[in-house]
């Protein structure tokens, strides 16, 4: 079988991001030889050091780069600068519009042995819902009054719900071809509000029923539910989900909220996606604490690499990342700092290097 390259865009950012994104870069490399995949990397600038040294915080050379040359990318994490800086904007939150990253997917999941396991992975629409940011405040008869728009369209209300549909048919065939979970069958959980906001949050509803209900999605079960009884569910009972879809504002609070669920934010990957592109990034900070220790736990890159890969068509790598992060946690004995072990950076992407 002919081999396929890939080229992927490094931009390590800020911090942690400087630690975890060359062990991304290392698993990638080591894949096994028989999955027919090789990589080409470029490195490139974005972050707030970025922004002090040159005046932008995304250089242009980077957005053109990854439109032009690259078939996915890993992001490693942006400092935010404590006040307000004039000029500076999120690069990540930037790139997302240039790309058209319309969705921010992030699974979580835990050792199987934990006392309340998890393993669902939550599907956020990107580009509109509060987030629009059409505020506008003005002076009522009582006081001053601020309005915020929320937008839904069916338009991004399909294209995602139809997402969602997809990685719960992929992750099944993730876990059917030797990932462990705690979960046999495919299911997808349609979160709103739709008994208080029947338009939008109505709209939503309706859309993510009409796009899950294609033909392709028939063995893919559909629930819903209202979004407070949720969070309870939520932390109550964790392993009730597989692939949960929401809107943008309900899916952010909930992504914080399942992170909490597993030991650390060291552990939590992400995806930004659009079609046909994707960006793996861990779900934490740049990390100012710990940074220049070389004890940031890299697993939540790792992790992240093989979400991109996933995205990018190359699931039985990306199975092959999870089994052996899987392996390593499990096993519990090189864990860094975070996860209450000793090990640094190195030593646990060496254990998963020997296991793979
Ligand atoms: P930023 O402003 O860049 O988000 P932050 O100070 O909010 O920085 P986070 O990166 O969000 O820091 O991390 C929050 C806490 O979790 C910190 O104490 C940090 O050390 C810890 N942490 C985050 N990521 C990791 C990791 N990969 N390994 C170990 N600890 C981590
Ligand atoms: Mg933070």
């Amino acid at each position: 079988m002919a081999s396929r390259t890939l080229r992927i865009g490094l931009i390590p950012g800020d911090g942690i991001g400087r630690e975890v994104i060359p062990a991304g870069r290392r698993v990638l490399e080591a894949l096994p030889s028989s999955l027919n995949l090789k990589f080409s990397f470029v490195d490139l600038d974005a972050g707030f050091d970025t922004f002090k040294q040159t005046g932008v915080a995304l250089p242009e050379k980077t957005v053109e780069t990854l439109k032009k040359e690259c078939d996915g990318a890993l992001f490693g994490a942006v400092s935010s600068p404590t006040t307000a800086t004039k000029g500076y904007s999120s690069p990540i939150v930037a790139l997302r519009k240039r790309l058209d990253l319309y969705a921010n997917v992030r699974p979580v999941k835990s050792v199987r042995t934990a006392k309340s396991p998890v393993d669902l992975v939550i599907v956020r629409e990107n580009t509109e819902d509060l987030y629009v940011k059409e505020e506008k405040t003005y002076e009522g008869p009582n006081g001053k009054v601020a309005e915020a728009i929320k937008r839904i369209s069916e338009k991004a209300s399909f294209r995602i719900a139809a997402m969602a549909g997809e990685i719960a048919l992929r992750r099944q065939r993730v876990r059917d071809s030797g990932v462990d979970s705690i979960h046999s069958k495919p299911l997808v959980t349609i979160t709103h509000k739709s008994n208080v906001l029947s338009q939008t949050d109505g709209l939503f509803r309706e859309t993510a029923r009409r796009a899950l209900a294609q033909s392709q999605y028939q063995s893919v079960g559909v629930e819903e539910q209202i979004v407070d009884s949720m969070v309870y569910k939520l932390f109550r009972q964790p392993s009730a989900y597989d692939v949960i879809v929401a809107p943008n504002l309900y899916g952010d609070i909930l992504s914080d909220g399942a992170a909490a669920l597993v030991g650390s934010l060291g552990l939590v990957p992400s995806a930004n996606v659009g079609d046909g592109f994707a960006i793996g990034e861990p779900c934490h900070g740049s990390a100012p604490d710990i940074q220049g220790q070389g004890i940031a736990n890299p697993i939540a890159t790792l992790r992240s690499v093989g979400l991109m890969l996933e995205f990018l068509g190359e699931e039985q790598a990306a199975a092959k990342i999870y089994a052996v992060v899987d392996g390593n946690l499990e096993d519990g004995k090189l864990l860094s700092p975070d996860m209450g072990g000793s090990a640094k950076t190195d030593e646990v992407v060496e254990d998963i290097l020997r296991r793979l």
